[in-house]
C-alpha cells in the first residue's frame, strides 16, 4: 500500500493545500494529512479546530485520514506505515527552505522519500500566512479557503 504523509501547520488549511492533495490522490492509496506543531510557530486557530476542518473538507474521501502529532517527521511516518512526505512548492523560496529539510529528513530515515508537488499558477500566491493577515484585518477571503473555514 502506497501510504503518503502531508505535513504542515494548515492554520488554516487553504485552497492551495487542497490542490497539493487533488493532485496526489491518484498517486497513492492513503494520504494522511499531519497536522504538526512546529515549537518556533504561534497559532491562530487552535489544533482540534484545524483537525475538525479539514476532516470536514475530505469527509467521504475513503483515501485520506486527519491526524495532530508532536514528533520529527520522519518518526510520525515510520509509527504509521507512510514511506512518502508530500511537500507543495510556491517558488524557489519554498524550494531553498524544503531542500535541508528534505535532505535530514532521508538521512533520519533513508526508507521515506520528500515528493513535491508544484502549486498550481493561481494558488502559487495563497498561504496561510497571507490569509491569517487577511482575517486579521477583516478582508476578504471567499476565494482562497474552503466554506468550513470561511464560516
Ligand atoms: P508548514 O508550517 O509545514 O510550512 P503549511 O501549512 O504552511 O505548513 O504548509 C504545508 C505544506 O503545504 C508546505 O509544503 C507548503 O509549501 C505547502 N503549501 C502551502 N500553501 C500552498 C499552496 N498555495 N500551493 C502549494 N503548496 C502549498
Amino acid at each position: 500500500m502506497k501510504k503518503a504523509v502531508f505535513p504542515g501547520s494548515f492554520d488554516p488549511i487553504t485552497n492551495g493545500h487542497i490542490d497539493v492533495i487533488q493532485k496526489a490522490l491518484p498517486l497513492f492509496d492513503k494520504i494522511i494529512i499531519a497536522i504538526g506543531t512546529n515549537t518556533t510557530k504561534n497559532y491562530m486557530f487552535d489544533i482540534s479546530r484545524r483537525k475538525a476542518w479539514i476532516e470536514d473538507v475530505f469527509k467521504g474521501e475513503q483515501k485520506i485520514e486527519v491526524q495532530t502529532y508532536q514528533s520529527l517527521t520522519v518518526d510520525f511516518c515510520r509509527e504509521n506505515g507512510a514511506s512518502f512526505i508530500l511537500r507543495g512548492l510556491r517558488s524557489t523560496l519554498d524550494f531553498e527552505y524544503e531542500k535541508p529539510i528534505a535532505y535530514l529528513n532521508h538521512e533520519l530515515n533513508s526508507e521515506v522519500e520528500t515528493v513535491f508537488f508544484l502549486a498550481s499558477q493561481n494558488f502559487s500566491s495563497v498561504s496561510s500566512t497571507i490569509i491569517r493577515e487577511i482575517i486579521r484585518y477583516g478582508g476578504d477571503v471567499t476565494k482562497l479557503v474552503p466554506s468550513q473555514v470561511l464560516k
